[in-house]
């Protein structure tokens, strides 16, 4: 694959077509709850209350919330995103990571091996963890079909450009294929305040696996 030649960054190339383009979500920080810990945080048999449906079908923003207790602060009100799933997992941002006094990893949902604990606290108990705070690694869900049209496969990565006048390149975004996906560019609240991106915006696939595409996108 011959790289772009890059002359005139403002002039739009093929590739900026509709065709190519990745709606993005934007993350505050958000906790993943195990089964247990749903009942010590919220009481025995108790099960958490979709507040509002998230892109990815069948994961909810729930109306329950946690404080997240560190060495060096708490944050209150944090988001727990439903439903309850195996391991508990805490996702902030960088800037969270210093006002906790907790440097947590960047690292893809689910990878939590050696990563540090925290305490979080809700209105019938806490937990105390061992491992699970991660500052997640920004990556993309797609379907099978969107997979297709991409022409990548599950693990490859993409190159994403931003538009707008101070246009931002993530060079090594994870793509992650599965038919329980639609397509999202999944960036932190870091990320996405230092792009100036929202969620509802617009990116554009301009490479994959290292490589530029050619202007006329292949
Ligand atoms: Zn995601």
């Amino acid at each position: 694959m011959k790289p772009v030649e890059i002359t005139n960054l403002s002039e739009q190339p093929e590739w900026q077509a509709e065709q190519y383009t990745i709606p993005v979500g934007v993350s505050n920080r958000h906790v993943h709850l195990s089964p247990e810990d749903v009942e010590i945080l919220f009481g025995p048999g108790y099960s958490l209350v979709p507040d509002r449906e998230l892109s990815q079908p069948g994961q909810f923003a729930a109306k329950e919330k946690v404080t997240l207790l560190g060495p060096k602060g708490f944050i209150q009100g944090v988001r727990i995103l439903g439903p309850a799933r195996g391991a508990t997992q805490v996702e902030i941002s960088r800037t969270d990571g210093f006002h906790l006094g907790v440097h947590a990893p960047v690292r893809l949902s689910g990878d939590i091996e050696g990563t540090p604990g925290i305490t979080l606290i809700g209105p019938n108990g806490c937990v105390v963890l061992k491992q699970g705070v991660i500052v997640a690694k920004r990556h993309v869900h797609m379907s099978p079909a969107d997979a297709e049209r991409f022409q990548v496969k599950n693990g490859d990565t993409i190159i994403l450009q931003t538009p707008g006048d101070r246009p931002i390149i993530y060079p090594d975004v994870v793509v992650r294929v599965s038919d329980r996906f639609v397509l999202d560019f999944h960036v932190d609240l870091d990320e996405g305040n230092a792009a100036n991106l929202r969620t509802g915006d617009y990116v554009y696939m301009t490479g994959k696996n290292g490589q530029l595409l050619t202007r006329t996108g292949r």
